[in-house]
């Protein structure tokens, strides 16, 4: 057994023990799925202007930044499914892991949802609904006509914006109470695919480990949490990774069967 798999054994063990587990999720988990992160080669910020994201920006230029987001997130979005990431995660809620309570994502892109998990508490919103700056409406992104920018609202003419959190902008205020609840009680909190650059995501691991938690974090390259806060370090892609410790953990339900 190489170091890798003796973590990745250990990892396994670890949420084994755990009475309560949480994911932490980041752009990288859906890297595999066609959707490019922030940061890194490939990344969004290499294309386009961090403006076009800040709510002031969008309040006076609704139109330019509209024709960006579509470029940035709608195109790859829309045809992105969930990857083997996802989908171990939406396994370990439905009793692949014995503790496993929820997903906290900074995504925005829906996939966990997907894949079947069922409790994903979506820090930064979700950009398959619009909302109206005017009357607050919500709508499904499927159902409005992207083709004359900037969308308005179907009842009162307001303009629609996608609903996920801007730059500026408050953190829904229930996912925000039940994200950093779970940070606060859970044994394990595992961490994948983010930077940790974003404020105030970026708090959650550090309020987990803060509280006792045990950070075990998945990531191709090291994040800010890497050096301060985690356990354990998995290096690699977030689909590897993941089918590996389902396999281990699948092994280990067998073997609880048959004691
Ligand atoms: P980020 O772009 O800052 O960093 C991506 C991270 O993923 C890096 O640490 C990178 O090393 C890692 N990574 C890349 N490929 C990976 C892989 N295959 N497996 C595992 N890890 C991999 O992303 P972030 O820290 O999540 O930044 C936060 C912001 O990015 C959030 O606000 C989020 O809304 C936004 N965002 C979301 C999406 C999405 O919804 N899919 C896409 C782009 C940006």
């Amino acid at each position: 057994m190489n170091q890798q798999q003796k973590l990745i054994r250990r990892a396994a063990e670890e949420l084994v023990k755990a009475k309560r587990v949480a994911a932490f999720t980041g752009a990288g988990i859906s890297v595999e799925s066609g959707i490019p992160p922030f940061r890194g080669e490939n990344g969004i910020w290499n294309k386009y202007n961090p403006r076009f994201l800040e709510i002031e920006y969008f309040e006076a230029y609704p139109k330019i930044c509209w024709e960006n987001i579509i470029k940035m997130f709608y195109d790859s979005i829309a045809t992105a499914k969930p990857n083997p990431a996802h989908d171990v995660l939406a396994w370990m809620e439905k009793g692949g892991l014995a503790g496993f309570e929820a997903v906290i994502t900074q995504n925005i892109d829906n996939l966990h949802n997907k894949a079947g998990s069922e409790v994903v508490w979506e820090f930064h919103g979700n950009s398959q609904r619009v909302i109206c700056m005017n009357c607050g409406e919500q709508n499904d992104a499927d159902k409005i006509d992207l083709t004359k920018l900037p969308p308005r609202c179907g009842k009162c003419k307001g303009i629609l914006k996608p609903d996920f959190v801007f730059f500026g902008e408050a953190i829904p205020i229930e996912a925000g109470e039940r994200s950093f609840w779970l940070a606060e009680n859970v044994d394990v909190m595992l961490v994948i695919g983010t930077t940790g650059e974003v404020m105030p995501a970026n708090m959650i691991p550090f309020v987990a480990k803060r509280t006792g938690a045990l950070i075990i974090e998945i990531n191709t390259a090291e994040s800010i949490f890497s050096e301060k806060i985690t356990d354990i370090f998995l290096q690699g892609k977030a689909t590897d990774i993941m089918l590996e410790l389902k396999q281990i953990l699948s092994l280990n339900s067998l073997a609880q069967e048959k004691n």
